[in-house]
């Protein structure tokens, strides 16, 4: 079995640590469980650019190279190394992302990881998680975006939906299980391989 995981929101604290960029940037009092509509135009009433700008000032500061990665997220990924045969990341970043991104994957025990990267380094849309997932054959995803999970689970792929804010109003299907954290997703995949 191959499993599929996202990067922002599933391995480490994207969203937490910008607001907290934010704050410290523009005295406001932004929280990510504040943050429920997963739009940062909308949310901040900033525009496309603007957001960016902000993303590429924060990730460009020594401070936030290493953020934090959610709780449970080492053993985890340990645990998913140990129990299947492979383990792709699926990110919506631009793949001129990669060195910082395999700065932070370092911090895993993980070998040359593999990653999909769903934009180039001009945003040029390089194609969707699920395509990739069944040009993979990736029986699994992990993911905090629902619109992923939705398209995955139709294909028959099981999906396990992060618990976060933006992601509570939503519908789950029988392949869509939400999760509260890494700890979960461990409990369920082992459910599932012994099916
Ligand atoms: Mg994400």
């Amino acid at each position: 079995m191959k499993i599929g995981i996202d990067l922002d929101d599933t391995v480490w604290k994207f969203h937490e640590k910008f607001f907290e960029f934010y704050n410290e940037k523009y005295g406001t009092n932004y929280e990510l469980k504040d943050y429920y509509i997963y739009n940062l135009e909308v949310f901040l009433g900033i525009t496309r650019e603007e957001t960016h700008s902000l993303f590429k000032e924060y990730e460009s500061l020594e401070k936030y190279k290493y953020i934090p990665f959610l709780e449970g997220v080492k053993e985890g990924i340990e645990y998913l190394s140990r129990n299947f045969e492979k383990n792709i990341f699926l990110t919506a970043r631009l793949s001129s992302d990669e060195n910082l991104v395999r700065d932070r994957l370092s911090k895993l025990s993980l070998e040359n990881p593999e990653i999909f990267y769903q934009h180039d380094e001009n945003r040029k849309y390089l194609g969707s998680k699920v395509s990739y997932c069944l040009k993979e054959g990736i029986s699994v995803m992990i993911d905090d975006g629902y619109h992923n999970l939705e398209e995955c689970s139709k294909e028959g792929i099981k999906c396990f939906l992060v618990d976060m804010p933006w992601n509570q109003d939503k519908e789950l299907n029988e392949n869509i299980i939400r999760v509260k954290d890494w700890k979960e997703i461990i409990e369920k995949l082992e459910e599932i391989k012994n099916e």
